[in-house]
């Protein structure tokens, strides 16, 4: 019907080669990595084999022209982002916890991003997708959010589908305009894809049972929960349960791991393939992604993750 086309931050990640360490103190840095929930996404779509295309804004700068050439390397459509003079393109400084987690300074809000808008171009774009892929993420960003209700409810009613990841932040949807914003796109979902307790989270539920069945009740066509190194189980009324163990691997690096399995599956979903098929991919793609530093330095072609699932002797099904 046309390509899967998303809409929000673009960013680079720089990130702290010293596990443990805060920002007190100067020490050595690696980066900058194209990143952004919504790029990563797009990107592994198109390497993958989609097609697909991205409404965004970057600023006038080296770090928005690393995040363009990229994506349009990679296949993405990128005639619908914006750069915006005056403002710098987002950034993101991680270091690692020695337990594995990540804090975050982010410089986003108030960059080239805050300034996307429906211009004639994202217009465009949207006006032939096939496909909206929604990412909670940018939710908090300004004025992305109207964009995102007019791309879904303008490839809705030609027959296209939407996706949503509420990679929520937990802050914004607790009551008020985060949690009406979630509602409206629960509404209109096809295919959900949340980690962690966002499944809960979404559907006001305290267990996965619970959850699953009411959030399938609104009509949401199948549910994919990520489990990190568990792997990840689908749900629909069409397949039932269907569960896929991970792959194992060495953990490098596990920004991206979500965006990467999400894009994988529903391409693999739109192209046909049933839910224990695309759930494989989607793991394969997952695993890679974490081998690799960087969060879109791990993305995956078909023909790599054919080779990986391969290597791992697992059969596809
Ligand atoms: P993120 O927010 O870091 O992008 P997420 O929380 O949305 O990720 P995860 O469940 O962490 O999503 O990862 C998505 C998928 O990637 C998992 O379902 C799994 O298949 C794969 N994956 C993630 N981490 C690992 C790991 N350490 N080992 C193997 N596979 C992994």
């Amino acid at each position: 019907l046309g390509p899967t086309v998303t809409v929000g931050e673009i960013l680079v990640e720089i990130m702290a080669t010293t596990v443990g360490r805060g920002f007190l103190s100067p020490q050595p840095l690696v980066g900058p990595f194209p990143s952004g929930a919504p790029a990563i996404f797009i990107d592994q779509v198109a390497r993958f084999g989609g097609a697909a295309g991205i409404v965004a804004a970057v600023g006038e700068d080296d770090f928005g022209v690393l995040n363009v050439e990229r994506l349009r390397t990679d296949g993405v459509d990128v005639s619908a982002i914006a750069t915006v003079p005056g403002k710098p393109t987002g950034s993101a400084f991680v270091r690692y916890r020695p337990d594995g987690a990540r804090d975050f300074v982010f410089n986003i809000a108030h960059s080239a991003a805050g300034e996307t808008r429906m211009t004639d171009a994202a217009r465009a774009l949207i006006g032939r997708a096939g496909h909206v892929h929604v990412m909670g993420s940018a939710f908090a960003i300004p004025g992305i959010a109207a964009i995102l209700l007019e791309a879904v409810a303008t490839v809705k009613a030609r027959g296209g589908s939407v996706s949503f990841d509420p990679n929520i932040r937990k802050e914004l949807v607790q009551g008020g305009e985060g949690r009406r914003l979630v509602d409206d796109v629960l509404a209109v979902t096809d295919l959900l894809l949340p980690s962690g307790d966002e499944l809960l989270v979404a559907a006001g539920a305290a267990t996965e049972a619970a959850a699953v069945e009411r959030l399938l009740g609104l009509g949401i066509g199948e549910i994919v929960l990520k489990r990190g190194r568990d792997g990840s189980s689908h749900f629909s009324r069409a397949f039932g349960r269907v569960d896929c163990p991970a792959f194992a691997v060495e953990e490098i690096d596990p920004t991206g791991a979500g965006d990467c399995f999400g894009a994988v599956y529903l391409t693999c979903r739109r192209a046909g393939l049933p839910p224990a098929r695309a759930l494989l991919y989607a793991n394969a793609a997952g695993a890679r992604t974490v081998t690799k530093q960087g969060p879109m330095e791990g993305v995956s072609s078909l023909a790599e993750l054919d080779d990986f699932i391969a290597a791992a002797g697992r059969g596809v099904p």
